[in-house]
């Protein structure tokens, strides 16, 4: 999948592609990860990609046309990969919340060229004109565009197929059906009092399943009731739960 990030602060972006899962997809090129400096579009010897908002107020705004240029050369690197289809996302605490649903509409795209915002933001001309979707990663607010974006990259990046060592490792993930992920347990057998349960000792693979399955419905139930109200049950998950009832 194809990325590019427009960014005052490529540096901050080695999080992304040189460690963890992330990484180790960016070295095994199943992901292009490319940053694009807005700076390198700016007129003038200061380079200057922020001026004082328009009726005053506190801080600075970043400028519509060094983004725009950088916007149309990240779309340019995209068509030259192959990608197609490749919205224009601006990170922005005003946008939509991103949830599991929408990663995985994400992951259905050739690529994304990515909008990092600093300041006060950018100018809404350029929001009208160039951005395709705003996403925020909560209601709160962080002093760059940057963070989000690689929240937003490696939540896709996992997701992405063989990426993970595991396939399937991900199938279990809180949010992925609906439900939390089931407590987990590793070595030692004890620890400051507390043991593993028996049953994940047991070997007995059915049993296992059962158990998690429980506990990642309890566990849902007492933390996202929300949740549980959404989730589709297998026919199994059902019989389960009922066995529980009649107890
Ligand atoms: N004045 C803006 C507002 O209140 O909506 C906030 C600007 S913020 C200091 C600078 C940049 O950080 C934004 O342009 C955006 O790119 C990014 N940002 C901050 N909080 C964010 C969030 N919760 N989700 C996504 N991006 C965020």
């Amino acid at each position: 999948m194809f990325f590019a990030v427009i960014t005052l602060f490529p540096e901050m972006f080695e999080a992304i592609t040189a460690y963890g899962i992330s990484g180790r997809a960016a070295k095994l090129d199943m992901v292009q990860v490319t940053c694009i400096n807005p700076r390198d579009f700016a007129q003038g010897n200061y380079k200057r990609v922020d001026e004082r908002p328009f009726g005053g107020g506190p801080g600075m705004v970043m400028m519509a046309e060094p983004l725009a240029q950088a916007i149309d050369h990240a779309k340019q690197l995209a068509s030259q990969a192959g990608c197609v289809h490749v919205p224009v996302v601006y990170m922005s605490p005003q946008g939509q919340t991103l949830n599991e649903p929408a990663v995985q509409q994400f992951i259905e795209y050739d690529g994304l060229i990515i909008l990092c915002g600093r300041y006060e933001g950018v100018d809404e001309r350029l929001i009208q004109r160039y951005i395709d979707q705003e996403w925020s990663i909560g209601d709160y607010v962080l002093s760059g565009g940057e963070l989000p974006a690689m929240v937003l990259l490696d939540s896709i990046i996992r997701r992405l197929p063989d990426v993970m060592s595991d396939e399937q490792s991900h199938i279990q993930d809180s949010f992925v059906d609906g439900l939390l992920d089931c407590p987990q347990y590793t070595k030692p057998d004890h620890f400051e009092g507390l043991d593993v349960p028996e049953v994940l000792k047991s070997g007995h693979h059915a049993n296992i399943e059962k158990w998690r399955f429980l506990q990642r419905y309890q566990r849902t139930l007492e933390r996202r009731p929300e949740l549980v109200e959404q989730v589709i049950l297998t026919r199994q998950q059902k019989k389960w739960l009922n066995d529980l009832d009649e107890s």
